[in-house]
């Protein structure tokens, strides 16, 4: 199974009101029953195309003769079924070919492809980034002559931004750019762990590229961003000449093994052929306002996996006896089954605050996605922006934390490659390295994303969650939550407000040391803040007594295990603990 629908259901439409999206606009054409239906289609599309090759994919991974790369047969059906049903574009209008889907419905939607597959998903997600890029940013002429292509699934994308000695420092990077008489670059330089960089699952790969023109200054604003396809197309479309990019190997890895990531070589014979996207120099801004979806896609994939993981975990554990309860000393009585057992649940309800409180924040991110594009709503941006760092991390964290736990559930059957649970931590363990690392995050966060526009996005961040807590009060069962929670607000607070000043004082680097335990705190407080709304939510709702109590068993487990982590962490931050930063290289 990759989810729970009731909770996804609750999710969309109890917490996240998904129906009255359908006022706004640009979505009056869609009812509750047209998301059903896109969110079933890709049910189905997940289960019966997906789901299936999902551990043939990681036991064979592709390979390359040194002419041409293999992938299992499967995942070419896969992308098949997935870009028929139109689902690369379904974000865009309808009078461009797309579906119109809210930012929220979609993102329901590509999760249930992770949690299925997460490296045959690759492929599409990755293709649907670089056509967004192309279709925000592209000239008239690129969009007619590369999206079709890539909407119908005869080309897939990628985005090339790392080098051998450039990753979280992308200012530095050095492929280089040459302007030519025609209005073409030529691009010379190789790019690294480039996912989908080259497949034979489509007849065209259109690489997105990241360069620097000569002459250009040094740093980000350097950086320009450059359409290189596999092979160049004629103006009508068809394919052109091969272009000089070539698959300098592949790389082999601990999870996401269904994807091919490869080291490319741009202008190894001084023939590879580019075209600018935009101006000169805004290459790197232009790759940034699309990173808020890419990342809520990391952190969404990360969830899911963790769902997954969950959901295997759970049905494993509700089968399996093994001893008795400790009061129980009649050894001829049977077993109980595992699940029964008071650590198990432990496990267990871990699993579910991280892997359904992700789910939430997610989807509360695309859902902003929607009040901001649909809705007009240029706070809803701000809160999204500053957000978005957590959004990537608080999932990539505790989602491997969850599959982690998994395996434990499993016992000696979560260690052994018969079970999925060991491949999910395997995959998931990806996402806190990718799209920025977990701690180029953090410092984003703590050093830039919390004091943009004289701290708004924070007043922003207050305002929801001082609405949750007046909602709160209607329910006597969440009083002593909510208490619990008020506490730790003011924790976060001062917290913030000292870190906040010290930066304007110019203790940079004494207040960014810890930067990654800021991160861990805003994450528990953010998703803190949802599991109470889910609660309340819940009780709202007309839903059944076991499903309403799992809810609040579920913010209960948070609010008095997961939250009270952060007076620890804050004491460290507050008291700007330098015991890491002041440990000399020499003394390791
Ligand atoms: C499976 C996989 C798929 C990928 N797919 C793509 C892709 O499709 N396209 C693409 O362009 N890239 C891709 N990447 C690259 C990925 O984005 C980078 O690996 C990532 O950004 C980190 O860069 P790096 O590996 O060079 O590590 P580094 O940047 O060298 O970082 C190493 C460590 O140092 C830390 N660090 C670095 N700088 C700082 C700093 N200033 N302050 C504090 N800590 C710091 C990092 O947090 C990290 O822990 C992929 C990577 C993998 C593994």
């Amino acid at each position: 199974m990759i989810i729970n629908q009731d909770t996804l259901n609750f999710l969309l439409y109890d917490v996240f009101q998904a129906e009255a999206l359908t006022e706004l606009d640009a979505y009056k054409d869609h009812d509750r029953s047209t998301f059903d239906g896109v969110i079933d289609t890709s049910l189905k599309i997940a289960q019966d195309y997906f789901l299936p090759h999902n551990a043939k994919a990681d036991a064979n991974e592709p390979s390359f003769d040194g002419e041409s790369v293999s992938t299992i047969p499967e995942v070419k059906e896969a992308w098949k079924h997935f870009t028929e049903a139109g689902l690369i574009n379904a974000r865009h209008r309808f009078d461009e070919g797309g579906m119109q889907l809210p930012a929220l419905v979609h993102s329901a939607c590509m999760g249930l492809f992770t949690g299925a597959n997460p490296s045959t998903a690759g492929y599409p997600f990755l293709t649907s980034a670089a056509s967004n890029l192309i279709h925000a940013f592209g000239s008239e002429t690129q969009k007619s002559l590369y999206l079709d292509g890539m909407f119908s699934g005869r080309f897939a994308g990628t985005m090339a931004l790392t080098e051998p000695n450039v990753g979280s420092s992308l200012g530095d990077l050095t492929t280089k750019a040459t302007p030519q008489d025609d209005g073409s670059y030529r691009l010379k330089g190789q790019k690294m762990y480039i996912s989908g960089g080259d497949q034979d699952i489509t007849e065209n790969i259109i690489h997105l590229v990241l360069a620097r023109v000569e002459e250009a200054p040094q740093g980000v604003k350097g950086i320009s961003l450059f359409i290189c396809p596999k092979f160049l197309l004629n103006d009508d479309g068809s394919l052109g000449k091969r272009n000089d990019v070539m698959l300098a190997g592949l790389l082999h890895k601990m999870g996401y093994r269904g994807t091919t990531s490869t080291v490319l070589n741009f202008g190894e014979k001084d023939d590879c052929t580019a075209f600018l996207i935009g101006e000169e120099g805004k290459g790197l801004s232009y790759m940034f306002k699309m990173m808020n979806e890419a990342r809520i896609g990391v952190g969404l994939g990360a969830a899911m996996i963790g769902y997954r993981g969950y959901l295997e975990s759970l049905a494993f554990a509700k089968d399996r006896p093994q001893g008795r309860k400790p009061s129980n000393r009649d050894t001829t009585s049977a077993p109980v089954n595992i699940v029964e057992h008071a650590d198990v649940k432990r496990m267990l309800l871990a699993q579910k605050v991280y892997v359904e409180g992700s789910l939430a924040l997610c989807l509360f991110a695309s859902k902003l996605v929607d009040e901001h594009e649909a809705g007009g709503d240029e706070n809803a941006l701000v809160l999204l922006d500053l957000l978005t760092p957590v959004v990537k991390s608080y999932p990539s964290t505790y989602g491997c934390k969850a599959n982690e736990l998994a395996i434990q559930v499993l016992g000696g059957s979560g260690y052994i490659r018969e079970y999925p649970v060991e491949q999910c931590y395997r995959d998931n363990r990806l996402n806190p390295i990718h799209e920025g690392t977990h701690g180029i995050q953090s410092l984003d966060l703590l050093g830039r994303k919390l004091w943009q526009k004289q701290g708004l996005g924070q007043q922003l961040l207050m305002q929801r969650v001082q609405a949750t807590l007046a909602r709160v009060k209607k329910h006597e069962r969440l009083a002593d939550l909510a208490e619990q929670y008020s506490t730790a607000l003011k924790t976060f607070i001062e917290t913030t407000t000292a870190l906040g000043m010290a930066l304007q004082q110019g203790r940079i680097d004494e207040a960014l040391a810890n930067s990654a335990l800021y991160l861990d705190v805003m994450g528990r407080m953010v998703v803190g803040w949802l599991w109470l709304d889910m609660a309340c939510a819940a009780l709202e709702s007309d839903r059944d007594e076991a499903f309403v109590s799992g809810k609040l068993q579920a913010a209960r487990y948070f609010i008095r295990w997961e939250l009270p982590e952060i007076n620890h962490l804050s004491e460290l931050l507050k008291g700007f603990d330098q015991t890491c930063a002041e440990m000399e290289v020499d003394w390791f």
